[in-house]
């Protein structure tokens, strides 16, 4: 199946299609589409489906060919900070320091929120929604869990990784190969589940 991907992110396209092998997965840019959209929603799950919708109504203004539409959304959420930084997760830290944080800044600015709390629970979290057209998608949430650390460790990866401890691997996420993390990241694991439904689904529909 032909899936285009509502994000303009190389690194993303090239782990998807790992996961995704018997698929063959474009950008939006590989139609000739300039992709943008502003999230509104209030969950993950939200902002995925609004994305894919975006991308889907872009298709069809620009008269390309139906395409199903793959569109995520993640972050980490912290249970004893009520879910933050949950949807906020890009930009968390921003409007206090009245400007865009680093990766790092940020790391630092929930470190200090989670000074003296001794509940370190945190997961990353990805919703995927695989959009087939308008009135009809598939969606799948998955997590990866640990603990907050108390500093950052590690240098690969982005965002929280050098946060996310796993007890499991006495590593934080930052500190496994990019091969490791790709195979039980919380995006793994949502795009594994949606792989699955879709398959069945197609060999449902074809017998
Ligand atoms: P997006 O869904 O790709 O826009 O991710 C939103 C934000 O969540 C990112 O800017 C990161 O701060 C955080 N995030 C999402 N996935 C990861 C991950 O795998 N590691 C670390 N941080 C992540």
């Amino acid at each position: 199946m032909k899936i285009v991907l509502a994000s303009g992110n190389m690194h993303k396209k090239a782990e998807l299609s790992d996961i995704f092998r018997g698929h063959t997965l474009f950008l939006a840019s590989d139609l000739g589409i300039r992709f943008h959209h502003e999230e509104t929603g209030s969950t993950y799950l939200e902002n995925a489906l609004g994305k894919a919708l975006t991308l889907n109504r872009l298709i069809h203004e620009n008269g390309a060919s139906p395409i199903p539409v793959l569109a995520d959304d993640s972050g980490i959420s912290i249970p004893v900070l009520g879910g933050e930084p949950g949807i906020y997760s890009a930009r968390y830290g921003s409007r206090e320091a009245g400007r865009k944080l680093s990766d790092l800044d940020r790391n630092l600015f929930l470190l200090e929120r989670m000074r003296n709390k001794d509940d370190r629970r945190a997961f990353f979290v990805c919703s995927m929604v695989l959009l087939m057209d308008e009135y009809r998608y598939f969606s799948a949430q998955e997590i990866l869990p640990g603990l907050l650390a108390r500093e950052p460790s590690g240098t690969g990866g982005f965002g929280y990784d050098p946060l996310l401890f796993l007890p499991e691997k006495s590593l934080t996420v930052a500190q496994l190969t990019t091969e490791e993390k790709n195979r039980i990241s919380h995006r793994a694991r949502a795009a594994a589940a949606l792989k699955t439904l879709i398959e069945e689904h197609l060999e449902r529909n074809h017998s």
